[in-house]
């Protein structure tokens, strides 16, 4: 069985008191064991305080992102111990913008992962093709680079405590999600690729659907069989929008 999780990454938005208004709202969106896991990803700076926020709730907390070093002379990173040590059970690896904006290749994306789990964390490995690759046909041949990169670094291991996220680049922030047919195709690729490695595993691991997920659009692709819940960007920021997201999400799945 696995149950369904819902993460919200705030990507770089938010104030002190933004944050506190948002988390009271999304603090209603927790149904307990009745509904998803929700999960919440400030930036690094608010950690600490809406990790005290979400304290007696059901909520987890998470990263948007992790040094692949332990610790050390790194200006500007933030180490897995550190996320550790401020209450995070979760780290988002290989977003998109962290791989489009900040260079950040397969090889860096999967030492990452591994640097997560080394310190109890569950990365969320996040994989998603470009328009032009899908327009390309090129979409199973990216993903795939992409899961076999970390595959490679971390085992098949690696995966019994992770989560997935299909991201198509072209449906992040666009406001044009991926059907709920077209995002299961990938998620069952995905899954087929993990199963050949080892099919508990493959059952047991969730893949999250990411790219312009709403209220409206939610309940259909959480739907979808190999779809376990969903990583939200934009519609995290409004509470509301997020609690109802959340509603829609409470799948106990395959
Ligand atoms: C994301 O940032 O992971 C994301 C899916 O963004 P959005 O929901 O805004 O498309």
């Amino acid at each position: 069985m696995r149950r369904s999780l819902v993460a919200g990454n705030w990507k770089m938005h938010g104030s002190r008191s933004d944050n506190t208004r948002l988390v009271e709202e999304i603090l209603r969106a927790d149904q307990g064991d009745a509904g998803p896991e929700i999960l919440v990803c400030p930036p690094f700076v608010y950690l600490w305080e809406v990790g005290r926020q979400l304290r007696g709730s059901s909520l987890a907390l998470g990263g948007q992102d992790v040094c692949a070093e332990a610790a050390g002379a790194h200006t500007g990173e933030v180490s897995a111990s550190m996320l550790k040590d401020v209450g995070c059970s979760h780290a988002i690896v290989g977003h998109s913008e962290r791989r489009a904006l900040y260079g950040e290749d397969d090889q860096l994306v999967a030492r990452k992962f591994a640097a997560a789990q080394r310190e109890g964390l569950t990365p969320i490995l996040c994989v998603g093709e470009t328009l032009e690759e899908r327009e390309e046909g090129r979409t199973a041949e990216v993903v795939l680079r992409q899961l076999d990169a970390v595959l490679g670094v971390a085992g098949t291991d690696g995966f019994m405590r992770a989560v997935m996220a299909y991201e198509p680049v072209w449906a992040i922030g666009t406001g044009k999600n991926a059907t709920p047919d077209q995002a299961q195709e990938v998620h069952a690729l995905l899954r087929a690729r993990l199963a050949e490695k080892d099919a508990t595993m493959a059952a047991c691991l969730r893949i999250l659907y990411g790219g312009s997920v709403k209220a409206v659009n939610a309940a259909e692709l959480f739907a979808m069989p190999d779809v376990d819940g969903g990583l939200v960007g934009g519609a995290s920021l409004n509470g509301e929008e997020f609690r109802r997201i959340c509603e829609g999400g409470g799948k106990q799945g395959a």
